[in-house]
């Protein structure tokens, strides 16, 4: 049984690629056997779905096909039973030609995209990994649990989807975020440890390589700290690759304070593939004559430069783009030096004296080639200003092949200690940097009220390559903490975190156990297992960057019963033609 992959016409016999799940196998069609059933056969169209009868018999030598499986054998087909004839698929069902064509086409006809054998063998890595996490975490003394998708709405952090209650008019649920809050109660519950695939809607906008519902790998354990959480993980991650890829992986992955990730690599999910790490350039300028460098250091800000090396023959476009990049991460510019014919090319060395000059060649080791770019801004300004161009350069440097970034190298990494919380400018209150149920550590907890940007949060990221795989932490437990961090340190009214957290400080109540975990974003896991860029292509039924599904055409209006079963009126909208 299967899908006729191509027919060939030999003289009036016909061959038949019949292919199904695991292959390809060939069927002969004899007219001198069988006139009848070959002329049936030669009517067939590709992709149509047949069953064919015969003998399997081996192939004549010369036409045996090394290169396939079943190339030592053939079917002499006696019987054929047709059950559905195909169309004229849109486009190739074939990895190379079907890669070539436009990813709408391919969406709308998304069940004749997930035949080509890329696909398929995509979707049986997914399997593959989601039953190695299953296996490792069942072993590990994991249940596996499932959490509401009709949810209560929390509008921080990312924007959700709200469902109507047509029971309760006028009142909406939420889309989960993650069921952060659930896997909590769940360990309140006295379940220890908990897993689940769990999916996650955010509705965000779709910028970059997002997808408004995904799958986590989301887990949480009881009576365990943030060393119990790092070796199971690795665990988990080790076993994943070893079923998927036949990897194995070292461990323990090694682990970098945030400050310092910051500082050397100037974000919190560092590629440490290639170096070119950040230099703090400050101590060099201290008593310079530019005024830029000198306004930023007595501000108590930071200089940050670093060398990309072998770049000065960059083009202005580059240049240009590279420009906007800082822009973008709030740089006023973005200064350079450029060492050409043995002369520094820059419209700023021209303020910098000898010795400054000096000391930037001695910390930069500056040689023929190379550019160096600065960013002039308070610290953790100036480390992203820096830290993404760094990344632009990377990208740029490869493509002229003068620096190598294995994409087969796991350079798995944890990023620990990073600050409980962040203040948010525009609110003028802190907020949390994780989430709200981040425990401080121990050591750090009686700065809450003094100092509390001094703070640092039991939480944790694991990094891969420069990308973010999953975060998570050890949480609060004590209802009196976790009050106090609302009210006191968030700013939250009463009245909210009474109404929206009131039932979790309640059940805090009732023996809570110390307890931790950690969320990882499966579809990303899947895509790089699979060598893949987007996490569209590792997702059976993907959005596009509009949020729409193109195969089902969604979303679309509803019917005006629909909307008043609802209580729901609609502003109609016009939409530009
Ligand atoms: N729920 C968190 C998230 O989605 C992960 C965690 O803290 O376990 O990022």
């Amino acid at each position: 049984m299967g899908w006729v992959e191509s027919l060939r016409d030999h003289g009036g016999i016909i061959f038949i690629d019949l292919r199904d799940r695991e292959g390809l196998t060939q069927a002969v069609f004899n007219p001198t056997v069988d006139p009848l059933l070959a002329e049936q056969a030669a009517q067939l169209k590709p992709e149509s779905v047949i069953g064919v009868s015969g003998t399997v018999e081996l192939r004549p030598a010369e036409t045996v096909n090394k290169k396939l499986g079943t190339g030592e054998i053939e079917i002499h087909a006696t019987a054929l039973d047709i059950h559905n004839i195909s169309e004229t698929p849109p486009f190739p069902i074939d990895d190379a030609l079907g890669d070539r064509v436009h990813e709408d086409l391919r969406l709308t006809y998304r069940y004749l995209d997930l035949r080509r054998p890329k696909m398929r063998r995509i979707m049986q890595l997914r399997h593959t990994a989601s039953q190695a996490a299953r296996n490792y975490l069942n072993d590990a003394g994991f249940l596996e649990v499932e959490t509401p998708s009709l949810f209560k709405s929390t509008p921080e952090g990312a924007r959700e989807y709200l469902v109507p209650s047509r029971l309760n008019p006028g009142e909406f649920y939420a889309l989960p975020q993650s069921p952060q809050q659930f896997k909590q109660m769940l360990m309140v519950a006295g379940v220890e440890r908990y897993y689940q695939f769990a999916r996650c809607f955010r509705d965000e906008d779709l910028r970059a390589d997002r997808q408004p519902e995904f799958t986590q790998i989301d887990l949480e354990m009881s009576f365990v700290d943030r060393e119990d959480v790092y070796a199971l993980m690795e665990g988990l991650i080790s076993r994943i690759w070893k079923e998927s890829l036949g990897v194995d992986l070292p461990t323990p992955f090694p682990r970098m304070p945030y400050h310092d990730a910051m500082n050397r690599y100037g974000v919190d999910k560092p590629d440490t593939r290639f170096e070119m790490e950040l230099v703090d350039v400050g101590t060099i300028f201290q008593e310079t004559g530019f005024k830029v460098f000198k306004a930023t250091l007595e501000a108590g800000g930071s200089l940050k430069a670093f060398n990309a090396k072998g770049l000065a023959d960059l083009t202005q476009g580059e240049l240009n783009h590279l420009t906007e990049v800082a822009k973008s991460f709030g740089a006023k510019g973005l200064a350079f030096i450029k060492v050409e014919n043995g002369e520094w090319k820059s419209p700023i060395v021209k303020f910098f004296s000898e010795e400054e000059k000096a000391a930037l060649q001695e910390a930069l080791r500056m040689e023929e080639g190379d550019i160096v770019f600065f960013a002039a801004a308070d610290w953790a300004k100036s480390c992203s200003i820096i830290g993404r161009i760094r990344l632009e350069a990377a990208a740029l440097l490869k493509k002229r092949e003068k620096l190598k970034i294995d994409d087969s190298q796991f350079n798995f990494l944890w990023v620990v200690e990073f600050p409980l919380l962040v203040y948010e400018e525009a609110e003028g209150r802190y907020v949390a940097a994780h989430h709200p149920f981040t425990a401080p550590v121990p050591e750090d907890a009686h700065l809450l009220d003094s100092d509390p940007k001094a703070v640092r949060g039991q939480h944790y990221d694991l990094v891969l390559n420069g990308v973010e795989l999953s975060g998570g932490s050890i949480r609060v437990h004590q209802p009196e903490l976790q009050l106090k961090l609302f009210r006191d340190v968030f700013d939250i009214p009463e009245d909210v975190i009474e109404d929206r957290f009131g039932y979790m400080l309640k059940a805090f109540r009732y023996g809570a156990p110390p307890h931790g975990g950690i969320a990882f974003g499966f579809d990303r896991i899947v895509a790089i297992l699979a060598g893949v860029k987007s996490i569209r292509d590792v997702i059976a039924f993907p959005k596009t960057q509009k949020g729409q599904c193109l195969m089902t055409d969604s979303p679309t209006p509803v019917t005006a019963k629909q909307l008043r079963d609802l209580h729901i009126d609609v502003e109609t909208i016009e939409t530009p033609t």
